[in-house]
């Protein structure tokens, strides 16, 4: 769908242009405006959330509402800044009344989502969400591996819990707050040369052993030593 020499912010561009008026799947005779996501083109991380809600169809911006605020606030414990991350989600216009996006939806848009991760090339992705999470990691269990960052062709993806469904719920809301504030240390893992090296040559879906998390420790149990796919790596 997207070819030729554009430079990166070129070709975030022509993927908002494109989303903006496309009509590939149902989703786009209910939407307003269609939400393509915000951020820098040479943006580190990539937070992916599942589609937009009612504030975000209403402004077409991504993560705008009660969820956005929360997120705001989980970025502000990862020390990043907003303004310096891209925020996207894998389905661009809202599901009517937020329902899950359906199959045929999701696979209309992925290329959109697809050329958005190539043009960025970011270091780290964020999974928000069980959908979002399922784009990169199958058979996963949200509650079993949030917070544990996977190398996934060579691309460190850390799959969080969605930031709505944490809001209000006490015990998800600790331990989303307790993942992101591991992020900045992942993203330091990402950065160093020799564990890129490693994450470019050694297979998908290695799991790092993140810091313990103190509010899960009962959920997270430590990994055996001898399991040969592990990393230690703190
Ligand atoms: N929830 C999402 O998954 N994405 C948004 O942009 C807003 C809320
Ligand atoms: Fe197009 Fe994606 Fe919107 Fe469907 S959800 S109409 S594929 S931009």
């Amino acid at each position: 769908m997207y070819g030729g020499a554009l430079e990166s912010n070129q070709l975030l561009d022509q993927v908002a242009r494109d989303v903006t008026k496309c009509e590939k799947c149902g989703l786009h005779f209910s939407r307003k405006l269609a939400v393509p996501g915000v951020g820098p083109a040479d943006a580190q991380v990539m937070f992916i959330g599942e589609g937009p809600g009612f504030y975000e169809n209403e402004q077409g911006k991504p993560f705008v509402g009660p969820a956005g605020h929360f997120l705001d606030e989980l970025l502000a414990k990862a020390g990043l800044k907003r303004d310096k991350v891209f925020i996207g989600n894998v389905v661009k216009c809202r599901p009517p009344g937020n329902r899950d996006p359906q199959p045929d939806e999701l696979a209309a848009c992925k290329p959109y989502l697809e050329t958005q991760i190539s043009a960025i090339n970011p270091k780290v992705i964020v999974t928000l969400g069980r959908f979002s999470m399922g784009y990169f990691i199958t058979n996963g269990k949200i509650s079993a591996i949030h917070g544990r960052p996977v190398w996934v062709d060579g691309r460190l993806i850390v799959p969080m819990y969605h930031p709505a469904a944490a809001l209000h719920q006490p015990a998800l809301r600790d331990s989303i707050l307790g993942d992101f504030a591991n992020l900045p240390r992942y993203l330091d893992l990402a950065r160093t040369k020799e564990i890129k090296q490693m994450g470019e040559t050694i297979p998908t879906h290695i799991a790092v052993t993140p810091k313990p998390d103190p509010t899960q420790a009962a959920e997270s149990p430590s990994q055996p030593e001898d399991n040969p796919e592990q990393l230690s790596l703190f």
